[in-house]
């Protein structure tokens, strides 16, 4: 990782939002056990979201389900900023060039919204793309960015072979990602 920031040259930084910069889980599990763990459903806790076909099929609902509950009944416009977000404003003050990749086109306005989130939170950075359906590699040049971060291993692999990333991947530690080793992935885990 030091090798990134050798002769304090500025590199492109990219972050993911959702259980990297946002602490949606901790906001929105909740909420699934109230509107789902019933009739003899558990309740889940984090550990339990090992994949998303699991979380879904504890709950018996479908994808389009789960989108149109985030959507509507977890509101990711008040969603508790995690660590990550000064050690986003730290890079940026730094000089490096932050860009922020969500996908959450299942949003009606998620742009705004989510801008609005940012500016609330204290968000320093450059751009944001909202990249829905399309491979968050698409928004960059081969070789373009330095530094990413995301908690889920297909975007990492995305990053890594599309030849868009040029130096490191860091994986956010989370109970859906723990299986997952690549070379040149650093896993990060807060406490
Ligand atoms: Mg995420």
């Amino acid at each position: 990782m030091t090798d990134l920031f050798k002769n304090n040259n500025p590199i492109h930084i990219v972050y993911d939002i959702d259980d990297v910069l946002a602490d949606f889980w901790d906001t929105a599990l909740p909420l699934f056990n109230k509107r789902f763990a019933i009739g003899g459903i558990p309740k889940l806790v984090i550990d339990d979201i090992t994949g998303y076909n699991t979380f879904l099929d504890v709950y018996g609902i479908n994808s389009d389900q789960f989108l149109e509950f985030v959507s509507t009944d977890v509101h990711l416009g008040k969603l508790k900023p995690t660590e990550y977000l000064q050690k986003m404003n730290y890079q940026y003050r730094c000089g490096h060039k932050i860009s922020i990749v969500t996908s959450r086109d299942y949003i009606p306005d998620a742009d705004s919204m989510t801008r609005l989130w940012l500016y609330d939170i204290g968000a320093m950075y450059h751009d944001l793309h909202i990249s829905g359906k399309k491979k968050k590699s698409e928004f960059f040049s081969v070789g373009d960015v330095g530094l990413v971060y995301d908690d889920h291993s297909n975007n990492i692999d995305d990053y890594i072979d599309s030849g868009v990333l040029s130096g490191m991947a860091v994986i956010v530690d989370k109970p859906w990602n723990r299986e997952y080793k690549r070379d040149g992935v650093l896993r990060y885990i807060y406490c």
